[in-house]
């Protein structure tokens, strides 16, 4: 879905129509420069799935106009092609999701299926982007490496309630997050990571358990707290780069 939204530059006065397409988290915010005096412009918008509605405001540089402008196309999601970015009627998007689709397809991932709309909109609706899942998984690793087990269990029932099978152990939850992160070119890295373990695990036994347990006593803390430090690295990248 696309909305269209009207402002004004403050600092020069040009005229805006902004094309934004609507992303699946609760809150997206937009960076740009002004079309004529390129001074930055930023705007936010909420985003309320079950009743289908978004609410705009102008947080940088612009206020509300009345008139069509200027066109521009944001995304959060998928970058826009050069050409399209002042175009009128045009779904930049539409080639990404395609090129998704054709790829998970090729891949065998299947697509859940529904017996009516109402199925698949109530499904869609419980989906959580990974800006929404991330600080679950950053408080359940935080209160983890405390030692804090109790309310690292508490935080992360809370990962995809109701939709996720695994135990809801850091571990687990750390695997799963990592996969979406990934889906679906790379998630081979973590299937062909998991086969080469159980190799190691059945031609090296003794080895492989001195590893485990050096691993364990020496390198298991630290290395947890480093990638937690990696995540929020990725989140505040992946955070910039939606804008
Ligand atoms: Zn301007």
């Amino acid at each position: 879905m696309i909305v269209r939204h009207f402002i004004k530059c403050k600092t020069c006065g040009h005229s805006h129509t902004l094309r934004i397409q609507v992303g699946h988290e609760p809150y997206q915010e937009h960076t740009f420069q002004c079309f004529e005096c390129e001074e930055e412009i930023v705007v936010g918008m909420n985003c309320n799935p079950t009743t289908a509605s978004v609410q705009i405001k102008e947080i940088q540089n612009c206020v509300f106009d009345s008139e069509e402008g200027t066109i521009i196309n944001l995304s959060p999601e998928f970058p826009i092609p050069k050409e399209d970015l002042h175009r009128d009627h045009v779904f930049p998007s539409l080639h990404h999701v395609q090129a998704v689709s054709e790829m998970q397809r090729k891949l065998g991932v299947e697509a859940p299926k529904f017996s009516s709309f109402y199925e698949a909109r109530a499904w869609a609706l419980k989906q959580k982007g990974l800006n929404e899942l991330w600080p679950i998984v950053k408080k359940g690793w935080s209160l983890t490496s405390k030692g804090k087990l109790d309310l690292a269990a508490e935080t992360l029932k809370q990962y995809r309630e109701g939709q996720y099978k695994e135990p809801h152990e850091l571990r687990y939850v750390l695997f799963d997050f990592c996969c979406r992160i990934l889906l679906p070119l790379k998630y081979h890295l973590f299937e062909d990571a998991a086969v080469h373990c159980q190799k190691i695990t059945k031609n090296h036994i003794s080895e492989f358990q001195r590893f485990r347990s050096f691993f364990k006593s020496r390198m298991a803390t630290e290395n947890l707290d480093r990638r937690a430090g990696l995540g929020k690295l990725d989140s505040d990248i992946s955070g910039k780069a939606a804008l």
